[in-house]
């Protein structure tokens, strides 16, 4: 090949515009804002590194870890461990996924088809419309309400009613809104739903909350939880846990060696000094507290309470651009929801940090809102 070629001067006589889904042409790709050397705030990252004493065992286990060979396709150690920390009945079928992310996919694989739906409130977790759309199933959101991101389960059920579909998806908090819906509300969904329930525990370690202990009461109930959040965003792994009956049919859409070598000895590692995540958790609770009383105490910013590690506001009509803009000058990413839904229209989401990164950020969201010309305040919705 010379130099000067340019694989996109290649003439062929099909184009992705042919052959590819019209719904996949339409997407956008998933963007990752550039974060180098900013304080990060954007993705829900636990901010602690892990301790050093951990650090060395870790590279212990690494030394004496091999990846010659395939990784075990079951990750058989891997679920004994998830099932004693998380205290999943032993009944249950656990299916683990690269990253939650892979679950939803994996899961719309099984259920797919023009056929298929998924229904779930919103705003909520952008990667449900998503993979509904590059699988082909049909999406349909039903509206949270607007003046405080609760559940309008009369809606919701009347959508279920109406649309039938093979998954609902509750993210159990809420992201981006932070809110949990009554346990109530979720048991009312359960019981009319027609397909499975997929209660996204992602943010599980932030509310102390979860519906794994009723997984025997609700056959279509089905738990997804990440160790992402928690402190391990790096490894991807995400895990679901259902009735076997459920969880076999998935298994054949997995692709045999998702969790590779690294993961499964590196998870194992942190899931046997579990307390030392659990204490980082307890700090990320505390710091919330910090960041929503420094965040309500800023005329003109509303803070919906959070039982998650971020917090969302909303400022100023018209101002959320020139704010996250503003911190990004400062050096600080947060992520502007504003633009992505119209019921999050002026809002703004941060990552609880550590201490520092908070203080650094309630810093310059201060002299921002000082400094922001159309500082005006938010009417609170
Ligand atoms: N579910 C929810 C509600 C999320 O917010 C996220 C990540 N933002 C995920 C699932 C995906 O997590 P992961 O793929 O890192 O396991």
């Amino acid at each position: 090949m010379t130099d000067s070629a340019d694989v996109r001067d290649a003439v062929c006589p099909v184009g992705p515009e042919q052959l590819v889904r019209p719904a996949v042409l339409e997407m956008r790709p998933y963007a990752v804002a550039p974060a180098a050397g900013l304080i990060k705030l954007d993705a829900m990252e636990n901010p602690y590194p892990w301790p050093t004493s951990l650090r060395q065992a870790w590279l212990d286990v690494l030394a004496s870890t091999t990846v010659h060979r395939y990784p075990d396709p079951a990750g058989t150690e891997l679920k004994a461990e998830l099932v004693r920390v998380f205290g999943i009945p032993e009944s249950a079928s656990v299916l683990l996924g690269n990253g939650s992310d892979e679950l939803i996919q994996l899961l719309a694989l099984a259920f797919g088809g023009r056929d298929g739906s998924i229904l779930s409130p919103g705003p909520s977790f952008v990667m449900y419309r998503l993979i509904a759309a590059m699988s082909g199933m049909r999406y349909h959101e039903v509206p949270l309400v607007e003046q405080d991101f609760s559940l309008d389960l009369d809606a919701m059920l009347e959508a279920i009613r109406r649309e039938r579909p093979a998954i609902v998806y509750l993210a159990w908090p809420n992201n981006p809104t932070g809110t949990l819906y009554p346990r109530d509300a979720v048991e009312a969904i359960l019981a009319a739903a027609p397909g499975v329930v997929v209660l996204d525990e992602a943010y599980h370690a932030f509310c102390g909350e979860s519906f794994i202990d009723a997984l025997a009461d609700w056959p279509n109930l089905l738990v997804m939880r990440t160790l992402s959040k928690a402190g391990l965003a790096g490894l991807r792994l995400g895990f679901l846990v259902g009735s076997p009956r459920w969880v076999e049919q998935f298994e054949k859409c997995r692709l045999p060696y998702n969790i590779n070598t690294l993961t499964q000895a590196t998870v194992r590692l942190a899931l046997q000094h579990w307390p030392v995540f659990e204490a980082q958790t307890d700090a990320i609770c505390s710091q919330r507290a910090v960041l929503e009383a420094g965040l309500r105490a800023m005329p003109g910013v509303h803070v919906w309470s959070s039982a998650a590690n971020f917090v969302t506001f909303r400022v100023g009509p018209g101002m959320a651009g020139a704010i996250h803009a503003g911190l990004l000058d400062a050096g600080i990413l947060i992520k502007r929801l504003d633009g992505s839904h119209p019921l999050l229209r002026d809002c703004l989401r941060v990552t609880v940090g550590s201490a520092v990164e908070n203080h650094a950020f309630l810093s310059a969201m201060a002299s921002n809102m000082l400094t922001t010309p159309t500082g005006k305040a938010a009417d609170v919705r």
